[in-house]
């Protein structure tokens, strides 16, 4: 039986990706200052968004998944030590499967599960949470059918694990956004390593490539990064010149 707070903790994860997107919504609708820096200047179909908004009823499914561990009696490390190895734990397999699991989605026989997240080319805040029952729960059975292994042999902590879905739906929001939030000079620092909303809409705009969650490694390191994102970064974040359709490219400054 879930304790008080392991219910809360679940009620935020079913919860989360739901606010996150309205809170973005809002955002661009009252044009706040933060949506200023636009990476594509098009307009989002309304059927879209009602699209996004009918799958995203598969959206609690994290929850259901967390909660069903919890009942079998997984995760029940309770130590400060416990916490930051199991959300560093389940940040490094996240990257390794989503990447891997991406990949495969891509392929013609599997391609099925992905396309309903793909049907969107340009990005509204609905797209993160917009994607088929099986996708979600492919990407549930891995993440945690791992983790849940790992924790037979090195107990793991429930917050920790929750504690990444909660980052995860929360960044995914404004990774599906259609304006930069990042600095003009993030790619000088973590930007190296870490991904942008930028990189993500070309995923979903060119629909190959950037297929990393949170990081660039193993775009860079498989050769999958599309190699004009940085010199379109700049355009959107330092130029603010937002890409005028979706299948345009930026000259990198060495002409590659
Ligand atoms: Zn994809
Ligand atoms: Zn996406």
């Amino acid at each position: 039986m879930a304790t008080p707070l392991e219910w809360t903790v679940l009620i935020v994860v079913a919860t989360i990706g739901h606010v996150m997107a309205v809170i973005w919504h809002c955002a661009d609708r009252h044009q706040w200052k933060m949506c200023e820096r636009r990476i594509y200047d098009l307009e989002i179909p309304d059927k879209q968004v009602k699209r996004e908004l009918k799958n995203s009823i598969h959206t609690p499914i994290h929850a259901a998944f967390l909660g069903l561990c919890l009942a079998a009696g997984f995760f029940e490390n309770k130590t400060i030590a416990s916490f930051v190895t199991s959300a560093l734990i389940t940040t490094v397999w996240a990257e390794i499967w989503h990447y891997w699991s991406h990949r495969a989605f891509h392929l013609k026989p599997l391609h099925w599960i992905h396309l309903e997240h793909h049907k969107s080319h340009l990005n509204s805040p609905f797209t993160a949470i917009s994607f088929s029952f099986t996708e979600k729960l492919v990407f549930n059975f891995g993440m945690l059918g791992f983790l849940a292994a790992v924790d037979t042999v090195f107990s793991l902590n429930f917050y920790g694990v929750a504690g990444w879905y909660i980052g995860y739906l929360i960044i995914n929001s404004f990774s599906h956004a259609n304006f930069e939030l990042k600095s003009k000079d993030y790619l000088k620092w973590t930007g190296r390593i870490i991904t942008s909303t930028t990189y993500h809409s070309l995923h979903h705009s060119r629909y190959t490539g950037n297929y990393g969650l949170g990081t660039r490694f193993l775009d860079k390191l498989f050769k999958t990064e599309w190699e004009d994102y940085e010199p379109l970064y700049d355009r959107v974040s330092t130029d603010r010149q937002p890409l005028k359709h979706l299948r345009e490219r930026v000259e990198s400054p060495d002409g590659r």
